[in-house]
Order: C-alpha cells, then sequence, then structure tokens
C-alpha cells in the first residue's frame, strides 16, 4: 500500500513543528497532525528564554545538547529569516539567575559546581557575582538582590514568533499542516502506520509522537513509554516599558516589545489552566524586589500553562523497539531547543538513527533495572 506521506508529526506545538520542518526540508514528505486553535499548548504560554546555565544535572549529554542548541540559535535565526522574512528577536547577551538570599546564592553556586563536577561534563562557563558586580550590569536591581549566578551562553527571543516562524518555514517547504486532526489512535500497517484523527485515517511510512503530554498515551499504542506529566507555570505581563533590562533573568525578562514578562511557578498535580492570584502575589513580590521600578507598573495579562515534564526532565528522543519507524520526542525546554529539533533531530529521524545517535535520551533509562 502506497502512503499518504512519508512521514507524519503529531502536534503542532514548537517541539512537533521544528522537526516537521527539518523533515520537510531534507525533502520529506511530511504530514503535521495538530488539534484545533483551543488546545493547550505550552508552545504559546511560555516564557521565551534560550536556557543553558540550569540544564544537565544527572544527564550531562543534556548540557552539552542545550549548549549546542544556544550556539545554533544564531544559524537558525538567519535561516527562518530568509525563508519566512520573520525576526525571531533572537539575542544571547548571557543570562542571570537573581538571588535574594545568601541561602540563595549558595544554592545557586551549588547546583553549578555539582553540574561542572560530573564524569564527561563540558565545563559550563559562569561566575557567581555578588550585588555590586550584578549592578554593573544590571543598575536597576534593588538593595536586596543578594548576588546572581550569570551565564553567558544563555539568551532569549520572542516565542510567539518562534512558533509562527517555524509553521511558516515548514509551509515553505513543502510541509502539510492539518488542524483538527487529533490523533485518536495509531496502528502499524503494511509496514507503516495509521493514524486515526477526528478527520479521518492518514497513513505514513513512518511517525513522530510530538503531542506534548498526549504523547504517553499515544506511545503506549508503538511500545514506546513517554514519561511525561503536566506541569503547571504561570507568567505576568507588564505594561510596555522603556528598555531598561539588556539580560534576560530566569524570572524577570523584558521583552522586545517593551513589556516585562514576569514568571515562572513550577506548581506540580494541579492540570487546570486557572491562574492563582496567591502565587501570582508571589511572583510578582520577588520580581519587584529585584527590580523596584516595577512596584508602580501595572500588569496587562497573566496566564498559567501546562509544561511537558519527563520524569528526570531531561528530554525525550527514542524509536520504538518493537514498531520500528515510530518515533517520541519530547522536552521541557522546546523554545532553547528548536534549532537541534529542526537541525539535529530531524535529520536523525529521516535516517532512523536516533536511538545509536542520542542513546542517552532513550525511554529505557527509566526502566526499573536502569541504575544511576
Ligand atoms: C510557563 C512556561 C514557561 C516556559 N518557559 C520556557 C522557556 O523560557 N524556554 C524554553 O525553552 N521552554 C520554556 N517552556 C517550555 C516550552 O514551552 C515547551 O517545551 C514547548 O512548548 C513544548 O512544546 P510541545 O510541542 O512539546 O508541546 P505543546 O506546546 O503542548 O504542543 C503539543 C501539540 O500537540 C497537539 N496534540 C496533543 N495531542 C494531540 C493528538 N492526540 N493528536 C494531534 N495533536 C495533538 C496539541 O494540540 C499541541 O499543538 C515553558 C513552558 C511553560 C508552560
Amino acid at each position: 500500500m502506497t502512503s499518504d506521506y512519508d512521514i507524519a508529526v503529531i502536534g503542532g506545538g514548537l517541539v512537533g513543528t521544528a522537526i516537521a520542518y527539518g523533515l520537510a526540508k531534507a525533502g520529506q514528505r511530511v504530514a503535521l497532525l495538530d488539534e484545533d486553535d483551543r488546545a493547550r499548548r505550552a508552545s504559546v504560554a511560555n516564557f521565551s528564554l534560550i536556557w543553558v546555565q540550569t540544564k544537565g544535572l544527572g544527564m550531562p549529554e543534556y548540557a552539552d545538547w542545550s549548549r549546542g542548541a544556544a550556539d545554533l540559535w544564531p544559524q537558525f535565526r538567519d535561516e527562518i529569516a530568509a525563508l519566512t522574512e520573520i525576526d525571531l528577536a533572537f539575542t544571547r547577551p548571557g543570562g542571570f539567575h537573581l538571588c535574594l538570599s545568601d541561602a540563595e546564592v549558595e544554592a545557586r553556586s551549588s547546583h553549578l559546581s555539582r553540574i561542572n563536577a560530573q564524569p564527561g561534563m563540558t565545563p559550563l562557563p559562569y561566575e557567581i557575582l555578588g550585588h555590586n558586580a550584578v549592578r554593573e550590569m544590571l543598575p536597576d536591581i534593588g538593595p536586596e538582590v543578594v548576588g546572581a549566578s550569570y551565564c553567558p551562553l544563555d539568551g532569549q527571543c520572542n516565542s510567539m514568533r518562534l512558533f509562527w516562524g517555524l509553521h511558516t518555514a515548514f509551509y515553505r517547504s513543502g510541509g502539510h499542516y492539518r488542524s483538527r486532526h487529533r490523533v485518536q489512535s495509531l496502528a502499524a500497517r503494511d509496514g507503516g502506520f495509521i493514524a486515526t484523527t477526528e478527520s479521518g485515517a492518514i497513513s505514513a511510512g513512518k511517525v513522530v509522537i510530538a503531542a506534548g503530554n498526549d504523547s504517553r498515551r499515544l506511545g503506549a499504542m508503538v511500545g514506546i513509554d513517554a514519561q511525561v506529566r503536566p506541569q503547571r507555570g504561570q507568567v505576568l505581563v507588564t505594561e510596555r516599558m522603556k528598555p531598561f533590562l539588556h539580560y534576560p533573568t530566569i524570572t524577570v525578562r523584558q521583552a522586545d516589545e517593551g513589556s516585562v514578562m514576569l514568571g515562572d511557578a513550577i506548581e506540580e498535580g494541579d492540570t487546570s489552566l486557572a491562574v492563582g492570584t496567591d502565587v501570582l502575589a508571589k511572583m510578582a513580590d520577588r520580581a519587584r524586589r529585584m527590580f523596584p521600578g516595577l512596584a508602580n507598573v501595572n500588569v496587562v495579562r497573566t496566564w498559567a500553562a501546562q509544561r511537558v515534564m519527563t520524569r528526570d526532565g531531561c528530554p525525550i528522543y527514542d524509536e520504538s523497539r518493537s514498531h520500528p519507524g515510530a518515533f517520541v520526542a519530547n522536552c521541557h525546554s522546546g523554545v532553547t531547543l528548536a534549532p537541534r529539533h529542526a537541525l539535529t533531530l530531524a535529520p536523525l529521524i529521516a535516517g532512523s538513527h536516533v536511538a545509536a545517535e542520542l542513546p542517552a535520551f532513550g525511554t529505557e533509562r527509566f526502566d526499573v533495572s536502569t541504575v544511576y
């Protein structure tokens, strides 16, 4: 039987669309199967950081993967701009993790030195700075900022433009986007796969499951145990301000159009999208202590969203052992890793080399018999 497509990618969020773009660019006939505009998507609710300094404790390969992604960002930004005329507002001045107590500085310093002490780790460049050194780079910090970690590898973009840019690049590379194609079931058929969707069946030689928090349900149908769970985060956005924050920090950053984003809580077990004023108040209070100039600024928008969180926080990329040709891709840093997904992972999927080339990210690490 001839398949409708070479590859069907399930999930039109940042992860699925980046992979679908990379596959279409490589000459594959690609369908991107997605839900409709009302779907829950982490991809339209995130903080836009391209972040390296917190990644890789427990898995040095993830630190290298993130660092490589950040290094690819300039090339990727140029490629998307050339194809779509969309400016991703990428900057990479380095990033700060601000601390409001000595204990926070100590915890930060310990976390980073543990990352760097791991065998096989390419040392992460970073500095632990005191108040005065931070103020030289961020003159608007308040007196309560005790110190910070600074890593020159970190950056930021406009992730809504990234989302738009990826979809446009996919379309211009010959890809077929199918909205209202929520995949209900997935099965092997005639050496390929059949995805049964709310709008009919689609056949493809290979399938990539990048359906965010629905990936575990779909993966189980083709022998993949993608251990992801929703983890709630919340964000506040202020009215536009004059440019004052020229470096991203992990919880406060100024977007290219001037608004200031404050985020982002980590909440387990609540799968709703309702914002919580108690959590928002704490986030706003910490931001005001970091930057007192925010005290009298209007908040114009808030939201809650669900991250796609893997069991150990590191990405999952794998091919099914029982159903070769079925792949999975999940991570909680889909902004940071977009160039990796489009430029590195997609060709590995096209060539069926994921398990061989990226063994650290496989699902077998979650087997109970695996000891770390
Ligand atoms: C508050 C917050 C802040 C964040 N900040 C950052 C940050 O600063 N930097 C960073 O790198 N990352 C950040 N992230 C994470 C980043 O947003 C995610 O890693 C990324 O969006 C995940 O993309 P995804 O495509 O896997 O999932 P989603 O965006 O959730 O997309 C999943 C897609 O699959 C579709 N889908 C689901 N089920 C099916 C089905 N059965 N059939 C067809 N389609 C289906 C959905 O409709 C959706 O389009 C943040 C996330 C949150 C929530």
